[in-house]
């Protein structure tokens, strides 16, 4: 029969159609196609199988704090290319490309505000800014935002997203490793609390300092969490690694990580610690 030997049907040109940008985002947790309405409907969480997609840092203050209540500090810090790095594209360039591209000027929106009733000092790193890569302004503003919890008795909150220290500063952005931590070693002698909270993915001299030292750790469900990728681990240590290495779920179960919460719930639990720690609001 003819039928059964047509060619099958093929798109034009033989090219694969392209999803229009900007209207759809295909989830990498169940490989459906989400409408990007949905998603900014549901603080960018997969509708279908809960893959949290990684969130703007301004939206996700906007879900943490209490309306209209956040005050942005050091808003005006920008990068400086002190190495002059110069490589495919120069440090300048990207910084540019990636201030135009998303609106800020650096990786981290950082301030103070009330969550719930009661006062935090809250940094929160955009992982669409160079990979939310820790340099001299992302440190510094941290650093200061510690700080402020400190001078003003209030709990710090820092949500924390990383692809590690930012390479084009060279030793620059290693140092704010030390003075991140530093400051948080000032602010628990002041008996104030510190929450981290670990997004996907949170790696390296992120995940090597502030990131991991919160008096409590939560993470998001499924975040990838570690110090090396697993690669580098594996080709330096000739060893087979479990498998979920380096996952929040797999990090809960050997201690690194308190607790894993939903996005949805991350508000909610926020509230409840602070509570705990008796935080006058
Ligand atoms: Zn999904």
């Amino acid at each position: 029969m003819a039928i059964f030997k047509k060619p099958a049907i093929k798109a034009e040109g033989g090219k694969k159609r392209e999803i229009p940008r900007g209207l759809f985002q295909k989830c990498p947790g169940c490989s459906e196609v989400v409408p990007e309405i949905e998603l900014a409907q549901n603080q960018r969480v997969c509708p279908r199988c809960d893959y949290h997609f990684a969130q703007p840092a301004k939206e996700r203050i906007q879900n943490l704090l209490d309306s209209e209540t956040f005050v942005e500090m050091d808003a005006d810090l920008k990068s400086v290319d002190v190495l002059r790095f110069q490589g495919m594209v120069g440090y300048k360039d990207r910084l540019k490309k990636y201030q135009e591209s998303t609106g800020l000027l650096d990786a981290a929106i950082t301030g103070y505000g009330i969550l719930d009733g009661y006062k935090v000092a809250i940094a929160v790193m955009d992982f669409g800014f160079l990979a939310a890569t820790m340099g001299s302004v992302v440190g510094e503003k941290i650093t200061r935002t510690i700080e402020y919890g400190t001078a003003h008795g209030c709990a710090v909150l820092i949500v924390a997203a990383s692809g590690g220290a930012r390479m084009y500063e060279g030793m620059l952005s290693l140092m704010q490793m030390a003075k991140t931590s530093g400051a948080l070693a000032q602010h628990a002698q002041g008996r104030l609390p510190y929450i981290s909270v670990l997004t996907n993915p949170t790696t390296a001299g992120v995940m090597a300092s502030f990131a991991s030292l919160g008096d409590v750790i939560i993470a998001e469900p499924k975040s990838m969490i570690g110090f090396a990728g697993p690669r580098v681990i594996k080709e330096t240590t000739h060893q087979e690694l479990p498998e979920r290495f380096q996952t929040a779920e797999f990090l809960q179960e050997h201690g690194l990580i308190d607790t894993i919460v939903h996005r949805k719930k991350m508000r909610e639990q926020i509230s409840g610690l602070l509570s705990y720690f008796a935080v006058t609001p």
